[in-house]
């Protein structure tokens, strides 16, 4: 099941690249099937900066999984980076976790 940490801005989901929320969709099975976790969306649309993929629709942040931790969130993201290669050198498709206080999987395309 996909939450959303914000449900008044639950319609940009629907605003998403397709093939972004296949990979979503994928992270929502794979977080269920290996770990019992739900996948939980915290920011989608940011109008802030045209250089971000946010800006784009082509870019989604979920927020870290409850019960895999951030081993199972390492283990999400070297998965889907393997599944869906980003596409263009030196990016990947979930850039590395940033550890800090609010840990979650950046997932972009293309
Ligand atoms: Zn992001």
């Amino acid at each position: 099941m996909i939450l959303f940490k914000h449900p008044e801005k639950q319609r940009e989901y629907a605003e998403l690249r397709p093939e972004l929320r296949k990979v979503v969709r994928e992270i929502e099975r794979v977080a269920w099937e290996k770990f019992g976790d739900e996948i939980v969306v915290t920011s989608m649309y940011r109008g802030d900066s045209s250089k971000s993929v946010h800006a784009w629709y082509r870019g989604i942040d979920i927020a870290i999984l409850e019960h895999g931790g951030l081993e199972g969130s390492e283990w999400v993201r070297s998965y889907i980076n393997q599944k869906y290669p980003y596409g263009k050198l030196g990016c990947e498709t979930v850039p590395p976790l940033d550890h800090g206080t609010a840990a979650h999987l950046h997932v972009q395309i293309i």
